[in-house]
């Protein structure tokens, strides 16, 4: 285990809010906390440097600041620096000897724990608690990741609580808010677990939405649990990672920067597992692969052994779109007709169960069909009782395939890209989740997504999303 190295004395921002204008070259009383400044946030070594003088290795990491920031980068300590190093911040480094993370590191598990140890007063009743909730909630909604609430003493991978700014694990004295830890294999706060998510509980005061001069738990939270993630600080200003925050205010979403950091460390690849000739839609249940072909035939494939090839079990005229929901096949055909099939015993054939006009994708999740429409139009349809007619339910553009797995939809697009989208609340759009090429039918069996694609190749993205 590594020892912590808290910061032993306060930053002294009034110190640094005070300071004019200084440039390469010059000398100026206080420059040297803005040089501890850089040196706490991983611009500058101690031994690079000589206090009081914006020196060269000064102004390279006043440089690297300012362009991290967002700032003009003039290498000068100048008055829209000093606004940004005065503002509150998160206490975990950006640099790490002055270069970027550019290797912050995944975890090897996409299921995590996280426990409570306190909450602060600051908040009435534990609406503190619900807000960081709410921000896992928005990390789950993002990417291939399930988070369980545990207590503390169940060994919880996360361990989440309010704390004196004189934290031993990493001292948040001075303009710090919070901190947190990467993964195991790039820790910067402990090696062993639980992780920690630690809120200044002496030196800030929090809020559940925007308050003047208090910080909004959901935003700061969603944060430092993109660092847990293993997500470093990011450059782009209005970021969720972006190590700054104002008091009053709230970012409770995720940003296209932020969602492209999680992809990169979370989205998996696919891997070819065989052929899928003519493929025109495909369904999984009951743990086995079904596709209907072009040339109307029905087939069944077990994905465990996969030296078993696909076998012919009937007729499957004009399908369009396919899925397996509560032990039954349900397909739409061109002639805009549903039908469902029960694939035991195969003597029964098909029963024309309503209609379902111009689909391209279906899926079944939690109990209801999904379908896209040639309209972009994304429906819903409870199978039972079947008065119930499609739902409206927002729009889904340029779909060719289709899965429901582990509680979200998966839908792949005409442009190669895969969506994810979390069914309830019905607000949240779809998330880009990675890549998914010349898809013409999608499903999941067995915790993986399966695709076939225009070139008759079948594949199956690990288990994981
Ligand atoms: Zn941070
Ligand atoms: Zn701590």
């Amino acid at each position: 285990m590594t020892e912590p190295t808290p910061r032993t004395r306060k930053l002294d921002l009034d110190t640094i809010s005070r300071l004019s204008m200084v440039r390469p070259g010059d000398s100026a009383e206080g420059l040297a906390e803005v040089q501890r400044y850089l040196r706490s946030y991983g611009y500058l070594r101690r031994a690079d440097y000589t206090p009081d003088q914006l020196d060269q290795p000064t102004s390279d990491a006043l440089y690297k600041y300012q362009e991290r920031h967002g700032l003009s980068s003039s290498g000068a300590f100048d008055n829209p620096t000093r606004e940004e190093m005065t503002q509150s911040r998160c206490a975990m480094p950006d640099m790490r000897n002055g270069v970027a993370f550019a290797t912050a590191c995944a975890w090897d598990r996409r299921t995590l724990t996280f426990a409570f140890d306190s909450g602060t007063d600051d908040v009435p009743g534990a609406a503190e608690i619900d807000a960081v909730r709410a921000a896992f909630a928005t990390w789950a909604a993002a990417a291939p990741l399930t988070f369980t609430e545990v207590s503390v003493g169940q060994n919880p991978d996360i361990r989440i609580g309010w704390r004196p700014a004189t934290d031993p694990d990493l001292s948040m004295v001075g303009g710090t808010l919070a901190h947190a830890d990467f993964p195991p294999g790039c820790s910067v706060v402990t090696n062993t677990l639980p992780k920690p998510v630690h809120f200044d509980d002496s030196e800030h005061t929090w809020s559940v939405g925007a308050q003047p001069g208090a910080f909004d738990v959901e935003t700061v939270a969603l944060h430092e649990i993109g660092h847990i993630l293993g997500l470093a600080h990011s450059s782009v200003p209005g970021a969720v990672m972006f190590p700054t925050v104002r008091p009053d205010f709230t970012l409770r979403a995720l940003t296209a920067d932020d969602l492209a950091a999680i992809d990169a460390l979370y989205a998996l690849p696919w891997r070819d597992i065989g052929h899928a000739n003519n493929v025109v839609a495909m369904a999984g249940l009951n743990g086995k692969l079904y596709c209907a072909t072009s040339d109307n035939q029905l087939w069944m494939r077990d994905p465990v052994g996969w030296e078993v090839d696909w076998v012919a079990i009937g007729h499957a005229n004009n399908v369009v779109a396919m899925a397996g929901l509560n032990g039954k096949l349900f397909c739409a055909t061109s002639d805009n007709r549903l039908w469902i099939r029960d694939p035991f015993p195969w003597e029964v054939d098909w029963t024309d169960i309503g209609h379902a006009a111009t689909v391209v994708a279906m899926a079944a999740l939690n109990g209801k069909l999904f379908c896209a429409t040639a309209d972009s139009n994304l429906w819903m349809r409870d199978p039972s009782p079947w008065e119930v007619n499609w739902t409206d339910i927002g729009h889904a553009n340029n779909a060719v395939g289709m899965a429901g797995l582990s509680g979200k939809l998966f839908c792949a697009t005409a442009d190669g890209n895969l969506w994810m989208r979390d069914p309830s609340p019905w607000e949240v759009d779809w998330t880009d989740v990675g890549h998914a090429n010349n898809v013409v039918a999608m499903d999941a069996v067995n915790g993986s997504l399966f695709c076939a694609t225009s070139d008759s190749r079948l594949w199956m993205r690990p288990p994981g999303i």
